[in-house]
């Protein structure tokens, strides 16, 4: 077996030797810790059956650990400046498929027919950059692509909110959002000396795993991501409150509401972070006949 890549000395080493220097502005920073490594990839259960996708290999330190592992991992790399670097640190691994490209431009369907036809299990396993980690996971639920699972390396704070319970701080619109598609647990917390530069925050590894169906059925999920997004705007007004503030104006708005509440057996004194998942699903869809119309003009 090679060395591994992801050592102080080697990956200093590696960087020299190609002139690499470190874009804040792209999230970089490196996994320097073969045993956070190993852990990140028991946690993903691979075998010799499963597919990966890495989003950010940088100079590959995760990208071999999954290599080893996994039956074929294709790593979207957004700076062209580590094709050369991955180009040879991956040479040992014929598995490994680099795409020069922003993930969040890439169309991730055709990406999976393209890479992974024939796969019975495709895993998305990434340290994330953080600035852009909560859109990067919504693209991949939103678009519905055929992932069974993710295993993500991000800041802990925001791997706290979306994991959060109803009646935490924590909770909101992101924990309803991503809970809706997965159940979401933190595998592991991270301390910042295992990276390269190291940065300003803790981090954790979130599990996320397909829930089998929906907590509730859903008309129109945007709509249930809209109303929970409303009901959040201010944490200490009631979801009443809230929604009157955040729906479109229109006769009887408030009846409506309240109305709606009803059917849902919601309290309308309630606050927002008392509310499940399935009781956003229940009312987004009581709201969704009264409301859709107006607020697909805005
Ligand atoms: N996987 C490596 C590791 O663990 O050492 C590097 C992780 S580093 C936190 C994030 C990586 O994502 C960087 O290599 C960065 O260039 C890349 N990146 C940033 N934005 C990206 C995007 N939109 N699409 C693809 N890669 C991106």
């Amino acid at each position: 077996m090679t060395k591994d890549i992801a050592t102080p000395a080697r990956t200093k080493e590696i960087l020299e030797r190609h002139g690499f220097s470190f874009k804040k502005s792209l999230g970089q920073n490196f996994l320097i810790d073969p045993n956070v490594l190993e852990n990140i990839v028991a946690h993903a259960q691979l075998s010799k059956n499963v597919g990966v996708i890495e989003i950010g290999p940088g100079i590959g330190a995760l990208t071999e650990h999954l290599a080893r592992a996994a039956k074929k991992v294709v790593a979207f790399e957004i700076d062209g400046r580590l094709l050369p670097v991955l180009e040879d640190t991956m040479s040992p691994y014929d598995n490994v498929t680099v795409v020069h490209q922003d993930i969040l431009e890439t169309d991730l369907l055709q990406a999976m027919e393209e890479h992974f036809e024939g796969f019975d299990e495709v895993v998305v396993v990434a340290n994330l950059p953080y600035y852009v980690t909560t859109p990067i996971i919504m693209k991949f639920l939103l678009e519905k692509i055929p992932i069974t699972g993710m295993i993500i390396m991000m800041q802990k704070e925001v791997a706290d909110r979306i994991t959060a319970n109803p009646g935490t701080k924590a909770y909101g619109s992101l924990s309803i959002a991503i809970q809706y598609y997965m159940d979401a647990e933190v595998a592991m917390i991270v301390p910042k000396t295992v990276f390269v530069p190291q940065p300003n925050v803790e981090s954790a590894v979130l599990r996320l795993t397909r829930k089998a169906t929906p907590p509730a059925e859903v008309i129109d999920e945007d709509f249930l991501f809209r109303i929970s997004r409303g009901s959040f705007v201010q944490r200490r007004k009631t979801i009443l409150n809230n929604l009157q503030s955040s729906l479109p104006d229109g006769k009887l708005k408030k009846e409506l509401i309240v109305d709606a509440l009803e059917r849902a057996h919601i309290e309308p004194g309630r606050r927002g972070e008392t509310l499940s998942v399935e009781e956003f699903a229940t009312l987004s869809n009581e709201l969704y006949k009264d409301f859709f119309v107006e607020l697909s003009k805005g």
